[in-house]
């Protein structure tokens, strides 16, 4: 049985202890299944976010750096071990603060979270330089060190997964963090800070500070003794931690949006191809950077193709995100839902088919319908625009070219997806289509040890894998005169 009960007043984490924002002020978060508040949280300011960073480059100074490498490793197993220990505990105040499905967060969420600690863990005391030859009088090599104090600054659609993708492989490389959560998803970082706490990492190392973007998010991408920022979130707010990443030159990466294709070819295995396009849209409710929201199907099957999308649409079970059998949650918030109805509407007006969904889901909570565009063409906003909810845009092709055509006709190049049973054609995709990763006949895997990430509006530099380790890290070269 899930413990239900709601939760007081949460502090903000710094140095190792839970404290009250300097302000004095805490905000609401909200169930989103049932708009009921879940618990009051402290509010981060410019004061509280200088005290987060002071606390982080102290430990980054101190403790944490003169650990040995294999001790921040088992830390990190620690950590697993103890998400493993409290997992129903994540798994219900994730759902409730995001609206999410249990089963996928079961399913999904919480094992990445577990295998990202492992693999970053196994990964810490492994990062090595290189003797580079040089010259004959000369020992030449390069060492790798951390970069400093990161911040890291997370969206709302995976707020467990994403925070640990930038975690883990920070503290491994022996940087310190300072997390700042969306403020519509607080809880389950503040409950990740308090297992590091308990895991035995030294105070300061893993801060937490909710607060709304433009207040604690700004004042830490403005901080001149933060070195880095890793963030996750849409391309607006890119641009500004941009900005504000200007004044001490501290290093950036960027996850953006996407409004990723998923190429149906009349060759392909349509039972395969429409199963997964259906969940390549509606899963997490569509709020997934790399969701497939340009479903691109051959003129010769768009009407088959769409008949079937329809009837997997209309087969989702969508309630309340923790019962087991449901498959798909509400959208995050109010916000989000209205943006999501009024791209709806935009989309009737721009004449797309609206051939399933198109409304609100009952009237409690921000439920809206799956809902299915046909016969949309390249150039209207719902095929542009980033939706962030579950709404796709169907929209049917000539032939190869004109697939590749559309299919990178956006601002965006984060994720695609190609269905075909020629393998050739499979490979000229690939190389064709401008993504960060492009998957062929599956759609949406992703995995800790590929590199994640796009270019243009879906932001640069990768997350995962070895291209992690380069971003928390810098290359030192070291010249030592060996002449007699
Ligand atoms: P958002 O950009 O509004 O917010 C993201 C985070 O930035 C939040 O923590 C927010 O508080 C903070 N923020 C807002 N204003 C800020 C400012 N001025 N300075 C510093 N921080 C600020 O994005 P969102 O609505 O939470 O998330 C949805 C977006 O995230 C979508 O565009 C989606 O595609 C993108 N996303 C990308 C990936 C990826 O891996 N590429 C993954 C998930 C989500």
């Amino acid at each position: 049985m899930l413990a239900r009960a709601p939760l007081n007043t949460e502090k903000l984490l710094i140095g190792g202890r839970r404290v009250a924002a300097s302000s004095g002020r805490n905000f609401e978060t909200l169930n989103p299944a049932t708009g009921n508040v879940i618990a009051r949280v402290d509010e981060a300011d410019a004061n509280d976010i200088h005290h987060a960073v002071c606390s982080a480059r102290a430990a980054f100074e101190g403790a944490w750096s003169h650990m040995k490498a294999s001790e921040r490793g088992g830390l990190l197993l620690k950590l697993a071990d103890l998400i493993r220990r409290d997992q129903d505990r994540l798994i219900e105040f994730e759902s409730l603060d995001s609206g999410k499905p249990v089963s996928a967060i079961r399913r999904q969420d919480l094992p990445a979270v577990i295998d990202t600690l492992i693999y970053y863990a196994g990964m810490a005391d492994k990062i090595n330089g290189q003797v580079i030859p040089t010259r004959d009088d000369a020992l030449t090599y390069t060492m790798r060190e951390p970069v400093g104090v990161v911040g890291a600054i997370v969206p709302w659609n995976f707020p467990l997964m994403i925070g640990m993708w930038k975690i883990a492989p920070a503290l491994a490389c022996g940087c310190t963090v300072v997390l700042k959560p969306a403020e519509v998803t607080p809880l389950t970082a503040l409950m990740i800070g308090d297992l590091a706490v308990e895991a035995g990492f030294p105070p300061g190392v893993l801060n937490v500070v909710p607060g709304f973007g433009n207040v604690a998010g700004q004042a830490l991408v403005d901080h001149p003794d933060v070195d880095k920022v890793t963030f996750t979130g849409s391309p607006v707010i890119g641009r500004r931690i941009l900005q504000g990443a200007a004044g001490n030159l501290k290093r950036v990466t960027l996850e953006l949006g996407g409004k990723s294709a998923n190429i149906i070819f009349p060759d392909a295995d349509l039972d395969a191809a429409v199963k997964a396009a259906s969940s390549g849209i509606f899963f997490n409710t569509g709020q997934v950077c790399s969701a497939g929201s340009r479903i691109l199907v051959h003129e010769s099957i768009h009407e088959e193709v769409v008949e079937r999308l329809v009837i997997r649409a209309k087969s989702i079970c969508i309630g309340d995100p923790l019962e087991a059998s449901t498959a798909m949650g509400p959208l995050v918030s109010e916000v989000q839902m209205n943006r999501v109805l009024d791209y709806i509407k935009i989309g009737c007006a721009e004449g797309a088919f609206l051939v399933t969904g198109g409304a609100r889901h009952g009237d409690t909570g921000y439920f809206v319908e799956p809902t299915i565009f046909a016969g949309v063409e390249d150039e209207m906003r719902i095929s542009q625009e980033e939706i962030f909810g579950p709404v796709a845009a169907v929209i049917p092709f000539r032939d190869e070219d004109d697939a590749v055509r559309i299919a990178n006709g956006t601002v965006y190049s984060l994720a695609a997806g190609v269905w075909t049973g020629d393998i050739g054609r499979a490979h000229r995709l690939t190389r064709s289509l401008k993504a960060g990763t492009v998957w062929v006949n599956t759609y949406g895997a992703t995995d800790i040890r590929l590199p994640w990430g796009g270019s243009r509006d879906s932001g640069f530099g990768r997350e995962h894998g070895d291209a992690a380790i380069e971003n928390f890290t810098e290359p030192k070269a070291v010249w030592v005169n060996t002449a007699a």
